[in-house]
C-alpha cells in the first residue's frame, strides 16, 4: 500500500494536505514534510488555528488556515494525516477530490480514505510519512528532516512515551544524520514560552483534584482563566502532563473550557489503563495511553462522566 500511496503523491497534480483540528506537533510535522517534499503541488490546510510555537517549521507561513471547509480548493488528492476520523476536519467534503488518502497511527481511526495507510503500532504519523516519502525517492532535505523529527519528538514526548523504542532512536538517527537539529526543535518547543502561557499554568495548577483512590488526578481551566492571564487554547498543550507527573497517578486528566460552550478533555495514562477506550465511549479516540473528546456539557457534568467511566473501567468494568 505504501509503494501505490508514493506513486499517487508523485504523479498527482495538485495535493491538499489536512491536519485535525487543535493540530499537534506530528500532525503539522507529517504536512509540513509533505509540503517541503513536493512544494508548489501541495496545499497545507488546518482548520483553525495553527499554534505559534510551530511556526519555526519551514513552510508553516504558508499553511491555510480555514474556518469554513468552503475556502479549500478542489484538489485531484486529499491527503489526511495523523487524524482518526472525518469528524476532527469539520464539515470535510470528500467530494472536491479524486482520492482520499488516510495516513495515520491510531488504534480508533476509522479508515475513511480510499486508501488507508494505519500503523498503531508506530510512534508518530511522521515516521510513516518518512517511510512513504523515501519510496517516492524524493530527496530528504534538512526541511522535510526537521518536520519529520519534530512529529516523531513530539508524539514520544521528547523520547520519553511508551510508544519510544529502539526503531524511534533508529528513525531519529536517520534524521538527524539528514540534518535535523534536536536541540534547536527541542529550544523552540519546550523553552519557548510565552509569559501568558506559565501565567495559565500558574491557575490550572491550583485546582488540581485526585479521585478514585489519588489513582486520577484532574486539571482544568476555564474561560474566566484565559481572559485574566490573556492566553490562548493552544497554550495549554501538555497541561495534562502535571497531572499524569503525579506519583501513584494513573491516569492524568485536563479539561479546558471551549468558547462559546463544551469541553475539550485530554486523556494520559501511565500503565494498564486504556484511555482510549474511555474517550471513545465519549465519542472522541486516540491511543491507550493519550487521547481525548470534546463534550457539550459543563465543566462539573464532564469531570462526573469520566470519572464514572473510568471508575468502570479502572475495576476491569465491561461496560465502556
Ligand atoms: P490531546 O489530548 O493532545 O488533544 O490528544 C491526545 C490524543 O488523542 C491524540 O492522538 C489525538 O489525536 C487524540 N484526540 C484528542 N482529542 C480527540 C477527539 O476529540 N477525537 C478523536 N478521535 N481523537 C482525539
Ligand atoms: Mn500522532
Amino acid at each position: 500500500m505504501k509503494e501505490k500511496v508514493a506513486k499517487i503523491l508523485s504523479d498527482a497534480e495538485s495535493i491538499a494536505c489536512f491536519m485535525h483540528k487543535n493540530p499537534d506537533g506530528d500532525a503539522i510535522g507529517s504536512c509540513l514534510a509533505i509540503k517541503n517534499a513536493f512544494k508548489e503541488k501541495v496545499k497545507v490546510y488546518c482548520p483553525g488555528k495553527l499554534p505559534e510555537i510551530f511556526m519555526f517549521l519551514p513552510g508553516a507561513e504558508e499553511v491555510v488556515q480555514f474556518s469554513s471547509f468552503s475556502e479549500v480548493k478542489p484538489a485531484q488528492v486529499f491527503l489526511v494525516l495523523d487524524c482518526s476520523d472525518e469528524k476532527r476536519i469539520p464539515d470535510f467534503d470528500r467530494s472536491k477530490a479524486e482520492a482520499v488518502i488516510v495516513v495515520d497511527h491510531h488504534e480508533t481511526n476509522e479508515y475513511f480514505g480510499d486508501y488507508n495507510i494505519v500503523e498503531p503500532e508506530r510512534a508518530s504519523t511522521a515516521e510513516i510519512v518518512f517511510d512513504i516519502l523515501k519510496l517516492t525517492k524524493k530527496p530528504i532535505t534538512k526541511d522535510v528532516a526537521t518536520c519529520i523529527f519534530t512529529g516523531l519528538y513530539t508524539d514520544t514526548g521528547g523520547f520519553k512515551y511508551s510508544s519510544t523504542n529502539a526503531e524511534t532512536f533508529q528513525t531519529a538517527k536517520e534524521l538527524v544524520e539528514l540534518g535535523a537539529v534536536p536541540w534547536k526543535v527541542a529550544v523552540e518547543i519546550y523553552e519557548s514560552n510565552p509569559p501568558r502561557r506559565i501565567r495559565l499554568l500558574a491557575e490550572c495548577l491550583k485546582t488540581l483534584r485526585l479521585f478514585l483512590n489519588d489513582k486520577v488526578a484532574v486539571l482544568y481551566v476555564t474561560r474566566e482563566m484565559y481572559e485574566r492571564t490573556g492566553a490562548l487554547p493552544e497554550d495549554t498543550e501538555d497541561f495534562v502532563n502535571y497531572a499524569r507527573g503525579i506519583k501513584g497517578v494513573e491516569v492524568g486528566v485536563f479539561l479546558r473550557e471551549l468558547e462559546p460552550e463544551g469541553v475539550k478533555v485530554s486523556f494520559r495514562s501511565k500503565n494498564e489503563v486504556n484511555v482510549a477506550k474511555v474517550a471513545k465511549a465519549l465519542g472522541g479516540g486516540g491511543h491507550d495511553h493519550a487521547a481525548g473528546c470534546e463534550l457539550n456539557c459543563s465543566l462539573e457534568e464532564a469531570i462526573d462522566k469520566i470519572i464514572n467511566l473510568l471508575a468502570q473501567e479502572m475495576s476491569g468494568g465491561q461496560n465502556v
